[in-house]
């Protein structure tokens, strides 16, 4: 949002932007005398830039005297995303995670700023864990705000395409600021692909800095990039956690905070199915709820601050034995190593097995609904499928962007698999039409889905409904087919460990040292707040067990 006024002789002059979600609380003096002490005052010529977009490493600045806009560089976007006085600090949630920042800060006019380092940031909210909240807040609800700005990198593609697809959901999933340039409807596709010398076939392509392209990248190619992968710096960690789910990341904070040198790999994104969860209600200490980005971004920040390190995206294909270590190997072809080895896999969704899956599966079946998804849908009316909690939570969220969302079960009663709140507000939201005893039997539509026909399972009966996506939550199935015969799993598929068979103890699995956590585990809820707690209590076992084996 560009905020200006005009002064006397008619020349705009900006003003601060309002504080409106707690993105840019000022500090009080009491606070930035604190803060004072861990950094030194520096003064800022009219113009200057204090970081700029593609930047890392830089400090923490408190606007002490003067004017900051920051936002997109201004010979690419003309929008800002924000300016701030005196009292306000800079930064987003990049300082915290490693990350490159995806906006530029520039003195409007003369500025005198406190730079803090961010080592002695982390000094500094020690002291103070209530100006620590303050900050890690501001800093998680700006990067919601960048992402609407036109900040970070631009895809430009198809939306049938599923490379495209591929680096949406990546970008949305570790929740990285971009814009979506869609080659069917964004007038403006075509004047960039011409500007940088880019066929229509050559795409998806992504444009980072403005300048940068990268054809059709790898999500490996994306992390590297915008700094979200790091080089393994050891030879062997004393504990490797594969899954940045809620379970691995409880593992790494509980893990690093008590001493272990701790990686955690994830193949896709940090957060795992909670981050597709607009709203988790039943976790302990949260009563209005919390978002499972939310959730993920600061636990991430948590688990950095005490010194585990994260590959993503780093996807485990392998595991041996050498040695009495257990060596992980990954995707690219590296391996890494560890005393210890935490399973935090989780699970992933069913397919529907119907005509027209296959073909309409890239363009708009989804198997998660956020809000990436929801842009894409626009107001048109669409379908989920499934009758637990996942499809429930996904009716009520579409429901506030989709003129219609047709909710279909295979069974009668909605309150039979689903929790009663979900439940009830589904009953009372008048948008979502319940399709009960009921199936998807085809999907229909050339290129994207036109209409899906249900089935009713008593009478036969077939409908056709009008659907421009369906969203097919209708169950999981566990994450361990790279684990080979390695460790023992149940007949589902599910890693067994002491838990639920005669060895080991309670998490741990046949091969010792190696333990498995959350919906992974065979036998355990499916539940974010019994992953967290698997993945702590797993971790005092690996201290058992490196005593054991001495390597402690
Ligand atoms: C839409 C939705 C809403 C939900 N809402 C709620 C709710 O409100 N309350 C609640 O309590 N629970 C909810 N749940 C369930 C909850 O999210 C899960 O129980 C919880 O996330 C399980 O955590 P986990 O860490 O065990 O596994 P996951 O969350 O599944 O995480 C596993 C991680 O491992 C990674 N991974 C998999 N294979 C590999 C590999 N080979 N190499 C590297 N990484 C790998 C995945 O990319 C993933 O990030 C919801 C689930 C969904 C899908």
């Amino acid at each position: 949002m560009r905020t200006t006024s005009t002064s006397e002789r008619g020349v705009p002059e900006r003003s601060e932007t309002p504080d409106v979600s707690g993105a840019y609380p000022r500090l009080t003096d009491a606070q930035v005398m604190m803060l004072s002490r861990f950094g030194a005052r520096r003064q800022v010529p009219k113009g200057t830039a204090l970081y700029s977009e593609g930047d890392r490493d830089c400090d923490f600045f408190v606007i002490l005297e003067g004017l900051v806009s920051v936002g997109p560089p201004t010979d690419r976007e003309p929008q800002l995303v924000a300016v701030h006085g005196p009292g306000r600090f800079l930064g987003d949630l990049s300082l915290l995670t490693g990350q490159t920042l995806y906006v530029t800060a520039i003195a409007e006019e003369d500025v005198e700023v406190l730079a803090v380092p961010v080592e002695r940031l982390k000094e500094a909210v020690v002291e103070d864990p209530g100006l620590g909240d303050l900050i890690l807040r501001a800093f998680i609800v700006r990067r919601s705000l960048h992402a609407g700005t036109g900040a970070g990198f631009r895809v430009v593609g198809s939306r049938f395409s599923s490379d495209s697809r591929r680096i949406r959901d990546f970008a949305s999933r570790n929740r990285i600021p971009h814009r979506w340039v869609d080659l069917e409807e964004d007038p403006e596709a075509e004047g960039i692909l011409r500007r940088l010398g880019v066929a229509p076939e050559q795409t998806p392509v992504v444009i980072w800095k403005g300048e940068h392209v990268l054809r059709n990248p790898s999500n490996a190619e994306l992390a590297t990039l915008i700094g979200l992968r790091v080089v393994p710096e050891r030879e062997a960690y004393d504990l490797v956690i594969v899954g940045a789910g809620p379970a691995g990341l409880a593992a790494a904070v509980y893990g690093a905070s008590e001493g272990l040198s701790s990686l955690v790999l994830d193949a896709v994104a940090t957060g795992g199915q909670a981050v597709t969860s607009s709203q988790i209600e039943n976790y302990l200490g949260f009563p209005a709820g919390i978002s499972g980005a939310e959730l993920a971004d600061r636990a991430m920040v948590q688990a950095r601050k005490f010194g585990a390190t994260f590959i993503v995206p780093g996807e485990a294909r392998s595991l041996r034995g050498t040695d009495g270590y257990h060596v992980v190997g990954l995707s690219d072809g590296e391996d890494v190593t560890a005393h210890a080895l935490i399973l935090a896999t989780g699970v992933q969704y069913r397919r529907l097995e119907v005509p027209g899956l296959d073909r309409l599966e890239g363009s708009s079946v989804y198997y998660a609904a956020t809000e990436s998804e929801a842009q894409l849908c626009g107001g048109d009316p669409v379908m989920v499928v499934g009758g637990g909690n996942s499809a429930g939570q996904a009716a009520l969220f579409l429901a506030r962007r989709s003129s219609v969302v047709h909710l279909v079960i295979r069974h009668h009663d909605l309150h039979r698999d689903m929790s009663r709140y979900l439940a009830d507000r589904i009953e009372k939201t008048p948008q979502i039409r319940v399709w009960r005893d009921a199936e998807v039997y085809q999907l229909d539509g050339d290129v994207v889905l036109q209409s899906v026909v249900l089935r009713e399972l008593d009478s036969d009966r077939q409908h056709v409904v009008d659907s421009s996506a369906l969203f097919v939550l209708i169950g999981s199935m566990p994450r361990t087919a790279w684990l080979g015969d390695r460790i023992e799993l149940d007949e589902h598929g599910y890693v067994l460990t002491g838990a639920n068979s005669r060895w080991g103890s309670l998490f741990e699995t046949d091969t010792p040292g190696v333990f498995a956590v959350g919906d992974v585990r065979s036998g355990s809820v499916k539940r974010v707040a019994s992953a967290v707690g698997e993945g702590a209590m797993a971790v005092r076992l690996v201290h058992e067990f490196l005593e054991r084996a001495g390597r402690r």
